[in-house]
């Protein structure tokens, strides 16, 4: 699903993000990619995206090499992978249902696909009673679930979460867990970068460790570290 080889990004300023990584992750699996801030845990999400361009190596998501990706493919790639960041990034003006449907309108969905999805997917996190309501009205545990949903509403083979629990108590983060093993089992690849120890080490999940660019660690059934 992912496969990094040789991958180096360094910054305008000079500052070098990812140092030469290697890494390949598998469809169907869920990775944590844990690391002190700073590490270059957000820039490999940017790449995986095409929001950035490696200066050197190779990056193939699927069957595409981004290297190769011509600019107006690059909608249509993005579609097929849903994000959530630990800022939710809800639009405020629109209700939960459309939050929610403008992910299936961009991609040209029918009304009738709306109407079937939408619901289902709500239903899915828990939200169908608040499909009316508008994103401030919300709990932070339920704007994270609307962001959930609107990043899978159209069934998208890969799931990035930027520290999606960053935000939550502890009960909150759990439920957000919850989904996302749900969603992880019904055949999503998730990588979920995450500072939260106690999550990584009861789920014992892949865990790719990274600091100052380098990964420093990839264990199967692995934990969150000796610090932190
Ligand atoms: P993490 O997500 O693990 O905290 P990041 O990928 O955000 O790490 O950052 C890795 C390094 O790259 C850090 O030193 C950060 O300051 C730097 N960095 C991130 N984004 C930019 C940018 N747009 N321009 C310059 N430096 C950046
Ligand atoms: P249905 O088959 O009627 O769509 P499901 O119970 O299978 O109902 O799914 C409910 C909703 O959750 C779907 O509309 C879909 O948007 C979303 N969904 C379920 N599983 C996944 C998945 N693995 N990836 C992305 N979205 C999913």
């Amino acid at each position: 699903m992912i496969q990094f080889q040789g991958v180096s990004k360094v910054y305008p300023n000079g500052v070098v993000a990812l140092n030469e990584i290697d890494l390949s992750i598998e469809k169907g699996e869920f990775v944590f990619m844990v690391g002190p801030s700073g590490a270059g845990k957000t820039t490999f999400i940017k790449l995986v995206i095409r929001r950035e361009l490696p200066n050197q190596g190779q990056i193939y998501i699927g069957r595409k090499n981004l290297a190769r990706m011509k600019e107006r493919e690059i909608p249509r790639f993005r579609r097929n992978i849903g994000v959530i960041f630990q800022d939710y990034k809800l639009l405020p003006n629109k209700t939960v249902f459309e939050n929610v449907s403008f992910a299936l309108e961009v991609i040209e969905a029918s009304r009738r696909e709306i109407m079937r999805q939408v619901p289902a997917v709500l239903e899915l996190v828990g939200l169908k009673d608040k499909a009316n309501v508008f994103p401030q009205e919300l709990s932070g545990g339920e704007q994270q679930r609307v962001s959930l949903a609107r990043s899978i509403v159209n069934r998208p083979l890969l799931l990035l979460a930027d520290e999606p629990t960053g935000n939550l108590d502890p009960d909150t983060s759990w439920g957000i867990m919850d989904l996302l093993m749900e969603i992880n089992k019904r055949g999503t690849t998730i990588v979920m970068a995450t500072h939260n120890k106690s999550i990584v080490d009861r789920m014992r999940r892949r865990v790719i460790a990274m600091e100052n660019g380098k990964i420093t660690r990839d264990e199967q059934k692995g934990v969150y570290g000796l610090e932190g």
